[in-house]
């Protein structure tokens, strides 16, 4: 969340901020909050030293009248106290909502605009593919080849799941294995993180676990939720730390399943492996300190394009625009690799994304270092996808298809697979 400080000094900024980004909270309500909220602990605070007062002076020597009017006094005071109470309880839980409800502020740099198509494109890198054939998409690929099952998947778990079978396993494998190989060179320690966190964590990262519009799959009664990402479950590391100063920044790398709802996530754009309710993901986290953070913000797109590159695909790099940024990204970069079976004639499909969002979830899950005059100060906390490999398997698979029915090996990933082609089956 933000500084509730910035709350009334920053009011127009927050509002321009929540405009450009297509949202809708209700500032002045919150701010009318925290002033209730103020109100009732400072009338809360000075009946409490009425209540001392009161007490002392039960302990002086008394008429009988005069300590049944201070019993009845302490008694008023008491009751009054436990009605505040509960009323702040009822207030507090409101403002917290609400400030949770604002959005980091955005980059000054990040591009404004409410559509997808108002991000900006900030380069092209490689070409994309010519076919001397009709290139198939990878759900007619993935059934030829027999790698993979969307039917059986149906039956067994439903719509938008599927089995990754025969060396579509291997590429899965030696494609997490080649991206954590470039992960660990940049100096990331490998995780494997659960696939469950505890809703506090969610909300700290700035997922809403309950409602129609969560994206979250909620376990019912546990006060857990599957993962949607591994962004959770190490941003959640370190949660309610003090960091040393000298050990920042930390890089750490997350596998993890990530399993999506993707309600109304249906059509020929979200067809096949490219939007399903369940992938597997090989994520980047950073703890910085906040000077370092636009630094590093470029560094997790570089590595991401070093994978990519890496693996001979054509892809472009957005600068996402604040409509598109969500709640706790101040500035968001995303990798689009072409897919050739994308659309009429192959299109740019999004493949990676990595924010920066500053303070936002430091502040909502206590994480926090000592400066160097010893104050605590809040980290600076970014995320980066490495891999999502049901992505990375439709960008290969239509990329790397030859006439012939067979699909190549990207050069790379040959040593982490063991073979250089999937052939066709007769
Ligand atoms: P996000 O955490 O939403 O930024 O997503 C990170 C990456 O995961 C995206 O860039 C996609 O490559 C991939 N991804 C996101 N949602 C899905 C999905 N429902 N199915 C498959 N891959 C996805």
């Amino acid at each position: 969340m933000i500084d509730a400080k910035d709350l009334k000094t920053r009011r127009e900024e927050i509002a321009r901020n929540i405009a450009n980004r297509n949202m809708k909270v209700d500032i002045d309500g919150i701010i009318a909050l925290q002033e209730q909220r103020l109100a009732l602990m400072q009338e809360t605070e000075n009946l409490r030293s009425d209540r001392n007062e009161n007490a002392r002076k039960m302990k002086q020597k008394l008429s009988q009248d005069e300590r049944l009017i201070l019993i009845e006094e302490g008694k008023a005071i008491k009751e009054r106290i436990a009605s505040l109470e509960t009323g702040l309880e009822t207030v507090e839980a409101r403002y917290q909502e609400g400030l949770r409800s604002i959005p980091n502020f955005a980059h000054p740099d990040a591009p404004v605009g409410k559509e997808e198509s108002d991000s900006t494109v900030m380069k092209h890198v490689g070409i994309p593919p010519v076919f001397a054939f009709k290139p198939l998409d990878h759900v007619q690929l993935g059934e030829k080849l027999d790698l993979i099952d969307f039917e059986t998947a149906t039956k067994v778990s439903g719509p938008k799941f599927y089995y990754i079978k025969n060396q579509g396993v291997l590429l899965q494998m030696g494609l997490e294995r080649y991206a954590l190989d470039i992960v660990m060179k940049h100096g990331f320690t490998p995780f494997i993180t659960p696939d469950v966190a505890k809703d506090e964590i969610l909300q700290g990262i700035g997922f809403n676990p309950r409602g129609a519009e969560s994206n979250i799959y909620a376990l019912e009664g546990t006060g857990t939720s599957l993962v949607g990402t591994a962004e959770i479950t190490l941003g959640g590391y370190y949660s309610g730390e003090i960091l040393d100063k000298a050990n920042l920044p930390l890089k750490l790398a997350g596998l993890s399943h990530c399993f999506r709802r993707e309600a109304g996530g249906a059509g020929q754009y979200s067809k096949g492996l490219y939007r399903v309710h369940q992938f597997s993901k090989l994520e980047m986290f950073i703890f910085c300190l906040p000077e370092e953070s636009d630094v590093f913000h470029a560094r997790l797109l570089a590595i991401e394009e070093d994978i990519f590159s890496g693996l001979g695909l054509a892809y472009r790099v957005l600068d996402t625009c604040t409509g598109d940024l969500g709640a706790p990204a101040y500035r968001k970069f995303d990798i689009e690799a072409w897919m050739p079976g994308r659309g009429e004639n192959g299109e740019y499909g999004e493949v990676t994304s990595t924010s920066n969002c500053t303070d936002y979830q430091a502040r909502n899950l206590g994480i926090r270092y000592r400066d160097d005059d010893g104050k605590l100060q809040f980290v600076h906390m970014l995320n980066g996808t490495a891999v999502a490999i049901s992505r990375a398997l439709v960008a290969i698979l239509e990329n790397y298809q030859n006439e012939d029915g067979s699909v190549t090996i990207p050069e790379k990933l040959i040593p982490y697979v063991g073979f250089s082609v999937i052939p066709a089956i007769p």
